[in-house]
Parts: C-alpha cells; structure tokens; sequence
C-alpha cells in the first residue's frame, strides 16, 4: 500500500490584500522603522504557515518567504554581492535593497523572468565574489516555524546548479568551477538543517526542465553526489516543474532520496509509466495546476494520481502543487464582486491547497470519502463550460476565414517608411516614451473612490482628462517629439484591455508578484473573446486635440494579453490568440479612423511565454506572428505601428521580432548593460529602432553624460536614421519630480548627440 502525503512547494508571501507590498513602500518610503517592517513581515510569514497548518498540509515549505526576491536572497545569504556594492554592510536590509533597486551611487543589479513565468528575479554577480556562508536563511526560518507553531518545515533552496546557470559574471566553460565553489556552503546549510530537525529538504533545480547540455547533466550528477557524501544524513527532495525533466533517466537516479515532478506540463507521466521510477526513493507528483487559477476537476485529478500510482512501486507519494504558488493568487474568498459562475470556478493558492489536501485524502481513503467535494468541482467545471461565455459564433466565423491566410502590410518596410516619414517630419533620432507616465498617489486614489462609487464616471473622466493636459503640457515643454497620452486610465496595461473585452473576467484581490513589491493581477479569460466598443480611442484623441505633436495610440498586444492573463485551460490558447488578435483589429482601426498617424503595440511578455522546451518554439513563434499581423497589418501604409518588448535576449528571436513587420521597435536595454545592441547590428536589422537608454526600474536620475554614451555606443552598430530615444520601459512607477528630470536628461542628451549629424 502506498502512503500519500500533502505537500507544498512555496506559498505566495505577499498577502490577501498585498499587505507585504505595503510594508515595503512604507518602509522604502521612510514611513515605517526596519523594525515595523520586521514586525510586520514576520506576522505575515507566521499567518502564512499557520494557514497551510489549519488546512492539513503535511510538508509545509519554509524558506519560501522573501524581502524581495528567494534568488537574491540565496545570493546574499552566500555573501554574492555585486562588486558595486561591496563597500557596505553585507548583512544590511539596506545593501539587499540597495542591491535590488539601485541607490544613488550605484545602479540596481539586472533583473530578468524566471523561466518562463512573469515573475522577475535578481541576476546575481558572481565576478570576484568569494562564496561565503553569511547566513543560513532557510534554518532561521526552520527554527522559526518550528518554535512559533511547532511546525516542522520542509527548507525549500535553490539548487546550486540552477542558481549558478541563472548568475552572470562568468565564462560558459567556468560554470563546473562556479557550482564547484557553492558547494561545501549547500553541504553546510544542509547539515545544519538536519541537525536543526529537519526532516526533508527541497532543492530545486527547474533548470532539468530546460534543454541542458550532456555536460551540464554531468555536473548535475556530480553535484548530488558530491552533497550526498557531504550531508548523508540530509533527507533531499529534488524537485523540478514547469517542463518534462529532459534526461528522466539519468535524473531518477542521482543520489537523492525523492524527486519532484510536474505532472500538469509536459510529459511525465509517459516518462514514468515509460522508464519506472526508483523503487527506493519518493515520488513527489504536482498534481495541482500551480501556474493556473481554475479550480481542477478533481474526478480527472485522482484518475490521475491513480494512474501515477500503478506505474510506480513506491512506498510513499507526495502530492502536490505543479511549482510553487507564488505565481497564482492568495484566495479567492477576497472576491465580492464576480459572476457566481467565474467564482466557483476559481481556485487560488488557498484553494488549491485545499484541493491537495482532498486529493490525498481520496488517494489514502478510497474516492467514496471525499463524493461531495468531487461532485462540487464537477458541477462548477460544467456550469462554466456550459455557460454563455463560451459561445460566441461571429468570432468562430471570423476566424475561420483567417485560416490559412497570410497576413502582412499592402507595401514592404522600405516603402512605407517614406511616407510615414513625410507625415511625420520627426528629426532625426526622435525621443518618445514608452507610453505610461507617473501614476501618482493622487491618481490611484481617485481610481480607487471611482471604483467604489465615491465619485462618479464623469469626475473621473474628468480627472483623467486633467492629469493628461498636464502631461502634455510638460512633454512640449520639455520638447519631445513623440508623445504620449500617458495611461492615466489604466491600472494595468493587461488588466484595463480585460475589462473591456467581451470573455474576459477580472478579479478585486487576484495579486500575484511581478517583480519587488510590484505586483500584477492578470484578467481571466473565461470564453470567446471579442470587442464590442472603442476601449482607448477617447483618451488619445483628447490628448492630440491638445497638441500638434503627434501622440501615439496604446495598445497592449495580443500575446502579452494571452501571457498575462489566466486563461481557462479548457480553451486552446492559440485560438484564445487569434480571438483577442482580431479584437484589438479593430481598436487598431478605430484609432487610425479617428486620425492616430502612430499606434504602439506593446508586446512586453512575447519572449517570456515561450516554451521552455526549444522544439516548441516554432510553433509559438508561428502563432505570435500571426497574431500581431492580425491586431496590426490592416492599417494604411502610412499609419506607423510601434511595438516595445521589455528584457528581451533577443539574439535567439532576432527574426520573429524581424517578421512582426512593427515599423519602430522599442526595447529594454539599459539593465542588461547593453549585451543586446550587436544582435541588431549582426542580424542587418532594416527598421526603425529604440533602444531604451535609462533603467526605470529606479528612482535614480540618470546624468545627460551617461545617457549619451548608451546613445552613443547604439549608434556605433546601428544607423543614426533607424534609431529613436526612449527610456527602457513605461514610467508609470516613477515619481513625478524624477520622471521630469530624468525626461529632461535623455531630450538635451539627444540633442547634443544630434548636433553630430
Ligand atoms: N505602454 C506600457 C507602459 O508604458 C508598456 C509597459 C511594459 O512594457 N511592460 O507602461
Ligand atoms: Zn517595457
């Protein structure tokens, strides 16, 4: 008889109603002592646990928790201080946040997705770090839940293998020396945990779903085996997720005493009813959607953990999650406001839980003992799927027509750019922004009364109105060439898209983590979706009624919207795609028919929703593209279309960027310190191009000297005449008085540069 045991990978630490969000902004905002913070935070934490104790879980996670992110915190624990740093306190709050979000001497470390959700973390430095033990993270936090609510966790890390691959600093063929010097610091943290009373550590390696090299799987092996004889008492869980562990073979048989498994995607189950799994170790199967916020259908769950169970001789089987809950909401018993039929479809990480804990017990006591719960996520899952929302036939129709067609632009690049040229009259290396402007307190605020009825829809359009003529004022004073409206409307570039089309379902409280403090609630598609009203036209025609600059119109592309919200599984998500695709169609052509000459597509998550698994790729990149030609290829060749993506490696996806056909691209680039800028010249890019040169990722004002030598060293690979001045990304998390000034920067900047040609 197997023995199912409930498990967790990582719970979400920022809170019901983001009170961890706040905390921080308080305290980064001086309004709150490090102590408060402390004080706070620790309260959160310990509720944290204490709710997954209440719900029966067996293997709660510690460790989980974080200041701002687990990699940097795995960094700083190992003394990985980026050398621009190195000068202050290495145990201080302040050089961690320092770290993270730049001071006024140095700028923040470089920040990028991790694999392939929208959560952001830290690149850690290696450089000329000597790795150290500084702290001992994940046993303060053992000792912590096991002395305040008798919980014995399970530590969850970082592997050293998967940590060192995700670092920079350091040649490809030195990773072995890296992982190397990692490891007597991971033997020492396991060690002590052990001693602590730790029962099962979890190390997690999601770097085995990727497609490593034969090499890379050796240091793997060795790693283990080099932690196994120098913790032999360590119980260690080795858990992977997100993707089909690429060599299963080889990876059942490192020398661990459980492996993890994703079972909800990729191919695991194959892989196990294929190749077996170790007689002798714990099979720890995720068998909860962790990267999705629909309640499971728990008949096909328990099918399902059946069938784990009868290709497996094992003794114990742990279920759980697919990954850690960071990336799905805390609960859904926030929400008041929801259709009955979306909400009892939901299941946030609080239900989830609660799914895991019923499956469990299901497994360990037979179906009959959990009917009831069964039967209710039966009926929610088929009043959805049988609701209104799924059957729209004009949309079905209308993509339908699209199939097989190709869709491009009436003329090439070469010819449209002249005319859009000769209507535009910019200079050469116009400056613009990326589309977003300060959303001050007293923005959110007035949102927040005009949300609960506190004001009505006229004030706030009103107000709106108001904050954007300010806007433009001070963006002809301060002479730039390209405006924008500035967002004010928008709490979310994905988010205010949801509430306007038609399939689509947005949430009060449905948070989850973005990047620090910022979080993002993405909208859930629940059907077909379509467009019935102009969503944006009314803003950016009221801000160029006020300027004879021209002002582009904002748009949030079709991928972004797809990668950004939760869309319900049992909708193909390519078709989901094309729905929204053809829905900003005609936003796109109600801008152009209003007189917008340029409208930006951003299309910020386009690298970030790929597979990890590179044989998917071109089948997602198909689908990208076609998705974009359809949002943007029907305007008149004269009309110029924008596009922006954020922390994008774009070497590998040089040609899908190439064929979006977007007459201006603008891209992320400062915090990757330039790495990008010889792709563009390598790959003989031909259209026009912004490489964003200052971070506004923080609140440090960037000097007209150093935005001119980024200009400057773009300009050495890429001509004058293709390249525009922007900042990295939107400004909308910035202050005013620090947007201004650094807005003013970058415009005398290109002047000067400008003065050249
Ligand atoms: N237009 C959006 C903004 O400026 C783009 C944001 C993004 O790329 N993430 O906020
Ligand atoms: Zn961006």
């Amino acid at each position: 008889m197997t023995t199912f045991i409930s498990s967790n990978l990582g719970y979400p630490r920022i809170g019901e109603k983001r009170e961890w969000k706040h905390a921080l902004e308080s305290f980064w905002g001086n309004n709150i002592t490090e102590k408060a913070l402390i004080n706070q935070t620790t309260k959160l934490r310990l509720a944290n646990l204490e709710k997954q104790q209440k719900l029966g879980i067996d293997w709660i996670p510690v460790g989980d928790f974080s200041f701002y992110d687990h990699v940097l915190d795995t960094a700083f624990s190992f003394g990985v201080i980026p050398t621009r740093f190195q000068d202050l306190d290495e145990k201080s709050l302040d050089t961690y946040f320092g770290i993270a979000r730049g001071t006024k001497e140095a700028v923040a470390a470089e920040m990028t997705k991790w694999f392939n959700t929208n959560y952001h973390y830290i690149v850690p430095e290696l450089n000329d770090v000597t790795p150290k033990l500084v702290e001992n993270r994940a046993l303060t936090y053992f000792l912590e839940a096991k002395e305040k609510l008798g919980i014995i966790g399970k530590p969850v890390l970082i592997g050293p293998v998967t940590f060192v691959k995700l670092s920079k600093g350091y040649e490809e063929n030195e990773l072995s020396d890296w992982v190397e010097k990692f490891l007597p610091l991971y033997a020492q943290v396991l060690n002590e945990l052990t001693e602590a009373g730790a029962e099962w550590i979890q190390i997690d390696e999601p770097i085995l779903g990727t497609n490593i090299s034969n090499q890379e799987l050796e240091l793997i092996e060795k790693t283990y085996q080099t932690l196994r004889a120098e913790a032999p008492q360590a119980k260690i869980l080795l858990q992977t997720y997100f993707e089909t562990v690429q060599h299963y073979q080889k990876v059942v048989q490192f020398p661990v005493n459980g492996i993890g498994l994703d079972f909800i995607h990729g191919e695991s189950l194959e892989l196990i009813k294929k190749w077996g799994f170790p007689k002798d170790k714990v099979l720890a199967a995720g068998v909860i959607n962790g990267r999705n916020v629909w309640r499971a259908d728990l008949d096909t769950t328990l099918e399902l953990v059946e069938e784990i169970n009868g290709a497996v001789d094992v003794e114990t089987i742990i279920l759980q999650p697919s990954c850690s809950l960071l990336h799905v909401p805390v609960t859904k018993d926030s929400e008041s406001k929801m259709d009955p039929i979306i909400l009892n479809g939901l299941s946030f990480a609080d239900e989830k839980l609660k799914e895991i804990q019923a499956i469990t017990e299901g497994a360990n006591k037979g179906k009959a003992s959990i009917q009831t719960i069964l039967e209710e996520s039966k009926t929610a899952r088929e009043a959805l799927a049988h609701s209104s929302y799924r059957q729209n036939q004009s949309v079905a129709q209308e993509l339908k027509e699209l199939e097989g067609e190709e869709v491009k632009r009436t003329i090439p690049f070469s010819k449209r750019i002249r005319l859009q040229r000769e209507e535009l009259k910019l200079p050469i290396l116009p400056t613009t922004t990326i589309g977003s402007l300060p959303q001050t307190a007293e923005v959110k605020g007035t949102r927040t009364k005009w949300r609960k009825g506190d004001i009505t829809n006229q004030e706030y359009l009103e107000f709106i109105d108001i904050e954007t003529k300010k806007w433009i004022q001070i963006q002809e004073d301060l002479d730039l060439d390209v405006l924008v409206h500035g967002e004010f409307e928008r709490t979310d570039m994905v988010e205010f898209f949801g509430e306007k089309l038609n399939g689509f379902a947005v949430t009060e409280f449905g948070w989850v983590q973005s990047y620090g403090s910022r979080c993002v609630k993405p909208p859930l598609v629940v059907g077909d979706v379509s467009w019935s009203n102009p969503m944006t036209v009314r803003e950016i025609v009221f801000a160029q009624s006020l300027t004879k600059k021209p002002v582009k119109g904002m748009l949030t592309g079709p991928v972004t919207i797809l990668n950004w919200s939760f869309v319900h599984e049992e909708l193909p998500r390519f078709t989901v795609q094309n729905q929204i695709a053809l829905a900003l169609e005609k936003e796109v052509l109600a801008l152009e028919k209003a007189g917008v000459q340029i409208i930006q597509v951003d299309e910020p998550a386009l690298r970030e929703g790929l597979p990890l698994d590179h044989l998917k790729w071109p089948a997602y990149f198909d689908a990208a593209i076609k998705a974009f030609r359809i949002s943007t290829a029907t305007v008149k060749p004269s009309t110029q279309i924008h596009t922006h993506m954020c922390y994008s490696e774009f070497s590998e996806i040089f040609e899908v960027i190439d064929a979006l056909d977007a007459d201006v691209i603008s891209i992320e680039t400062s915090r990757s310190h330039g790495e990008l800028i010889d792709t563009f010249e390598k790959n003989k890019y031909d259209k026009e191009i912004g490489l964003g040169v200052y971070d506004i990722h923080s609140p440090r004002v960037p000097s007209v000297e150093e935005i001119k030598l980024n200009i400057e060293r773009a300009l050495r690979t890429i001509d004058a005449k293709q390249f525009w001045i922007n900042p990295d990304c939107g400004l909308k998390t910035r202050g005013e008085a620090e947007t201004v000034a650094a807005l003013e920067n970058m415009i005398t900047a290109a002047k000067q540069v400008r003065e050249a040609y």
